[in-house]
């Protein structure tokens, strides 16, 4: 694609996430950078994009994007039945490297469209890898990891070893680790990738307090997940020490340099806290219409954001989500929590998105030095106090998408 050395662009609202609100903004970008953000000067010649507001691009900080060509999210009876078929599915479906490269290519494409212009993606298996050239910049790559026998420690090291050391120099996104959840990672291999995300400065990302199956296998030993593992082979009685339970996982992840925490639908005030002490490096990750199709109980974001936590969005992947558009996680966030105001939320789903995932100098606000990353949203403005308050409403669509200054979405 062709590089335009400089554009100035100019859109009724331009909202920043930096503080900023201006009302006929101008954006100046020079190859592929903001350079300026100003207010419009009577009579200039700019690329105009009308009645529209013009935000940072979203950041989507969970999917697994070889689950995209799903139609519909799988329903099960439970959370365990819901992964039963989810691994069902897998083998039946996306059993060849070749079938899971065509469904993250067409994830990424249904994200681009829907205004996403970064993204934390779960990648289960390394050859899928070259599928992730069309990511758009910068986003980030967690390869994910499952060990439950103590034979596995030393292969699963060196998994995430090679991932690491093989990521091509071009790639537009960087590598992470994802410890998959307390179910499938014994604790003596979470604290070896703690450290080595620790030696080498990566992400981690693991899938914590997600299930009230979870919790029961945590607390006693039992339940609908033990049946699961046992039927998978996967069940090792050493695999969780009855003393290092739900708190011992967060611990460790509040050690590593930067942590997600996915989920935590079930983590208690006494959590919260911990979370909002090392708000700098670890993020709680909520992903709405998820959080909706498993009917899990609220997840109170008001009192976990005044606590202090670090909270941001995500989709989910296509077998808990109708779809990877995350401003329609947007709009059920504002919906369902109608106490946190639209600037906080998209906040969550922009600035603190980056931020989470280590990208906060690079992208999530529209401000001088950061990736031209940029969504075009339209919206009933005319009906809203507050132009947030418009784009978190249920009329607000994407209209257009730019990466490193590139229209990746013409403006419809
Ligand atoms: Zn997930």
């Amino acid at each position: 694609m062709q590089q335009i050395p400089h554009q100035e662009i100019s859109a009724r609202w331009v909202l920043t996430m930096c503080g900023e609100l201006l009302e006929n903004g101008v954006v100046e970008i020079h190859e592929g950078r903001i350079t300026n953000v100003r207010p419009a000067r009577p009579g200039e010649e700019l690329l105009e994009l009308g009645e529209v507001a013009l935000i940072p691009g979203l950041v989507n900080t969970h999917t697994h994007l070889e689950f995209s060509t799903l139609v519909q999210p799988i329903e099960a009876p439970s959370f365990t039945d819901w992964i039963r078929q989810l691994v069902s599915y897998r083998s039946e479906h996306l059993a060849t490297s070749e079938q899971r490269r065509a469904a993250i290519r067409q994830g990424i494409a249904e994200s681009i469209s829907s205004g996403v212009t970064t993204i934390g993606e779960i990648a289960s298996d390394s050859q899928s890898s070259q599928a992730y050239a069309s990511l758009p910049a910068p986003s980030v790559v967690m390869r994910e990891v499952i060990g439950t026998a103590a034979a596995d420690e030393q292969d699963r090291l060196a998994m995430v070893e090679q991932f690491h050391s093989t990521v091509p120099t071009d790639a537009s996104w960087r590598p992470a680790i994802s410890p998959h959840a307390p179910y499938t990672v014994r604790c003596s291999l979470l604290q070896q990738l703690v450290e080595f995300s620790t030696q080498h400065q990566l992400l981690s990302a693991m899938h914590l307090a997600e299930s009230t199956d979870e919790l029961q296998l945590l607390e006693h030993g039992d339940g609908p997940l033990r049946e699961l593992l046992t039927e998978l082979d996967a069940w090792h009685e050493d695999a969780t020490d009855p003393g290092f339970g739900l708190s011992g996982y967060l611990d460790s992840l509040c050690q590593g340099p930067w942590s997600l925490v996915i989920h935590g639908n079930y983590l208690d005030p006494s959590h919260w806290q911990q979370l909002a002490e090392h708000r700098d490096r670890v993020s709680l990750v909520y992903c709405p219409r998820t959080h909706s199709h498993f009917g899990h109980p609220g997840y109170r974001l008001a009192e976990r954001l005044a606590a202090g936590v670090r909270v941001v969005l995500g989709t989910d992947s296509r077998a808990s989500s109708p779809d990877l558009d995350l401003l329609a996680d947007v709009r059920e966030a504002a919906q369902c929590h109608p106490q946190v105001s639209p600037d906080q939320i998209l906040a969550m789903a922009t600035r603190e998105g980056a931020e989470a995932l280590g990208l906060g100098d690079e992208v999530g606000q529209l401000t001088a030095g950061r990736c031209a990353n940029m969504t075009v949203i339209a919206a009933d403005f005319s009906t809203h106090k507050e132009v947030a308050a418009a784009i978190c409403a249920p009329a607000s669509r994407v209209v257009g998408v730019m990466v490193a200054g590139h229209w990746l979405r013409q403006l419809a």
